[in-house]
């Protein structure tokens, strides 16, 4: 029984296949674990680097609190089962079964119980004395998985186990896997390309592509709330809808059009609170997806309405897929951008080119940028949007009177729309001067994060930074972080949240040194030895101890001292200091309670929290190795 702790994982094949990259996740102890993606997404070489297969190119591996990189497979407490059996032909099952154990020079006697234990929970037991080729698919399935089993292993791991089998097998054996992993009480990893195996199967699931985690989360999570246009439409049959749209707030309405349709709804704020408020501008194209049991061919079904030329549709049984286009002048029914499937009960009947109402379901609308696919409307919101209106000293943002620092240049007597990240909003249960006043309306849990929805005025707001628990409908305070809120005006940025993430480039060198240590004789040795020094922005210091060492156990050492690396940092990862990187101070961002001075170092600017220095200032940085990031930029790997 183990867990397993996957760091910054890379793999890349000498041919220069990159495989995987920058594979991290923990497993807990007893977790039913899928890796699910289409061929070529690097699942299986996940699975044996875990094995000991294949050896990890950076990263670090440990089951059970213990750095595996370098332990041979068999000394890992793994067992593995293969989609092709992998059985001796000319040995019985018993001996198949207890091979691996005899190697191991197990007694005689130990196997035994073993192997007819592994052959009960398995329901193998009249096999035991037949040889695989008398057996069937299934039933060889089994006496893999039971060789696997009599090894007692902390992880299981499974290599599409059951693509071999046909379908109403590989359902059986999917539930006896299922049973196999209760009765165990053991870690299961199993990597499948079935979305279906993957959404009955895991506890979590892992999607990849091209070797990038895309997601890791429940099966209901990845249903309800994918990440992005990948992961939506690799879940679920048939596969969610796409069409592109645009999106124009007015009011507590949203006008949601279709391109290449007549569609034009007019819908309730309400569905788009979550919607990053950049794309509800009118201007932006909006992909946007719908799951074909979240549009209906009954006009009745959902309150919103549109119009769809049916193509054609098919009976299952249990209910019928109805397949249609949105644009009603698109009479070939060929594959287009607007073309719509819909869950209707059994038994239903259409007419090839008839134009029907349809109904939508816009609370389970997926909505997704065009460019990076990602969703624009996760679980935890970018941002909300609200009214500022600027009166002479101060700005009035949710209904609360706030001092404008010298930070934020807005002019006097105009009207802004915010966009106000949830980690820049905390709720107070008591009135403060300066906070706004909200109602609070439900909480949900997102990743251990409390994200609480207020409303203020007609704003919907989210906060992650809540304190107390709250009833429906109580009033409650807010407390916003000014230097997080972007002012727009007609859509137009007109001054920016302060950025976060710094960046600057640099190089690590190993340098040699000679120690002198007083041994306890009294004798002074001289030892060999090295420090890692970085030279970021041209200075060089020598990093801590603990920094050196995480950075040699994350790869490959000799690429780590070869390449040009990327130190990422926040404003409060760098400090003024008497000796360090040149910094020249363009400008001094003051909000209030906080200062910022804006950096130019080596040609980039960077951002630093600064209480006692100057625009126009020549000073030192010293950066805390502690809050680095560390991105080797030839390989794109993250190290740290
Ligand atoms: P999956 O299991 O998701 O189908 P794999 O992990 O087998 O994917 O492969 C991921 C990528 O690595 C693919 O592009 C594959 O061609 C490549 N690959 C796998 N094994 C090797 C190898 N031994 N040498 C070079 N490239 C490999």
């Amino acid at each position: 029984m183990a867990g397993l702790k996957l760091n910054h994982i890379y793999k890349v094949y000498p041919n220069g296949t990159k495989a995987v990259s920058d594979f991290t996740m923990d497993i807990e102890d007893k977790e039913f674990i899928i890796f699910v993606g289409p061929s070529g997404c690097g699942k299986s070489t996940t699975l044996r680097m875990i094995a000991g297969l294949e050896d990890i190119t950076t990263g670090e591996l440990s089951i059970d609190g213990t750095v595996v990189n370098g332990i041979d497979p068999k000394d890992r407490d793994i067992a593995m089962v293969f989609q092709n059996y992998a059985l001796y032909p000319h040995m019985t099952v018993y001996k198949n079964m207890a091979f691996g154990l005899k190697l191991r020079k197990m007694a005689k006697e130990d196997i035994d119980v073993r192997v007819k234990e592994a052959a009960e929970i398995l329901g193998i037991t009249e096999y035991l004395e037949k040889k695989p080729g008398e057996m069937s698919g299934g039933q060889r399935q089994r006496v893999a998985l039971g060789r696997a089993i009599v090894r007692e292993p902390k992880v299981f791991l499974l290599d599409e186990p059951l693509s071999n089998l046909d379908a109403k097998l590989r359902t059986q054996m999917r539930s006896e896997i299922l049973k196999l992993h209760r009765k165990l009480q053991t870690t299961f990893i199993y990597v499948t390309h079935d979305q279906v195996e993957a959404m009955t199967m895991g506890t979590r699931i892992v999607v990849m592509k091209d070797g990038f985690i895309q997601q890791i989360d429940t099966p209901r999570n990845l249903y309800n709330y994918p990440c992005n246009k990948f992961v939506a439409g690799f879940i679920g049959t048939p596969q969610m809808n796409f069409w592109n749209g645009k999106l124009k707030k007015d009011g507590g309405k949203v006008k949601m059009t279709i391109t290449g349709t007549e569609l034009n709804i007019e819908a309730d704020y309400s569905h788009f609170t979550k919607l990053n408020p950049v794309y509800l501008e009118g201007d932006k194209t909006v992909v946007m997806g719908l799951r074909s049991e979240h549009v209906s061919p009954n006009a009745s079904e959902y309150p919103y309405k549109a119009k769809c030329r049916i193509s054609h549709y098919e009976d299952l049984g249990t209910d019928c897929l109805v397949y249609g286009d949105l644009d009603l002048n698109n009479t070939e029914f060929t594959e287009s951008e607007t073309k719509i499937v819909m869950k209707a009960p059994a038994g239903s009947v259409y007419e090839t080119g008839d134009i029907i109402e349809i109904s939508l379901d816009l609370d389970r609308l997926h909505m997704f940028d065009p460019e990076t696919e990602k969703t624009i409307a996760g679980r935890i919101p970018e941002a909300s949007s609200a009214e500022c209106s600027v009166l002479l000293k101060a700005m009035k943002i949710l209904g609360a009177n706030i001092e404008i620092p010298e930070a934020i240049n807005i002019e006097k007597g105009k009207k802004y729309d915010v966009q106000i990240p949830p980690d820049a909003i905390t709720v107070y249960k008591e009135q403060k001067p300066g906070l706004a006043t909200a109602k609070f309306i439900s909480e949900e849990q997102v990743n251990n994060l409390r994200l609480l929805k207020l409303k203020t005025g007609p704003a919907t707001v989210y906060s992650l930074y809540g304190g107390e628990k709250y009833e429906e409908g109580q009033n409650v305070y807010l407390d916003l972080d000014l230097k997080r809120i972007t002012f727009t005006e007609n859509g137009q940025v007109k001054h920016s949240a302060l950025c976060l993430d710094n960046s600057l480039r640099g190089t690590l060198v190993k340098r040699k040194m000679v120690e002198e240590r007083t041994k306890e004789n009294g004798k002074v040795v001289k030892e060999k030895g090295f420090v890692i020094d970085a030279t970021i922005a041209g200075y060089t210091a020598e990093v801590p101890d603990e920094f050196g060492l995480k950075l040699l156990s994350s790869g490959d050492s000799r690429k780590i001292f070869e390449n040009e690396m990327e130190f990422r940092f926040s404003p409060y990862a760098v400090s003024v200091s008497e000796t360090g990187i040149s910094a020249h101070v363009e400008k001094i961002l003051d909000y209030g309670k906080e200062k910022f001075a804006v950096c130019t170092v080596d040609g980039k600017t960077i951002n630093v929290s600064a209480d006692n220095v100057k625009e126009g200032d020549d000073i030192c940085l010293a950066l805390d190795f502690n809050k680095l990031l560390v991105c080797d930029t030839v390989r794109d790997i993250e190290l740290i």
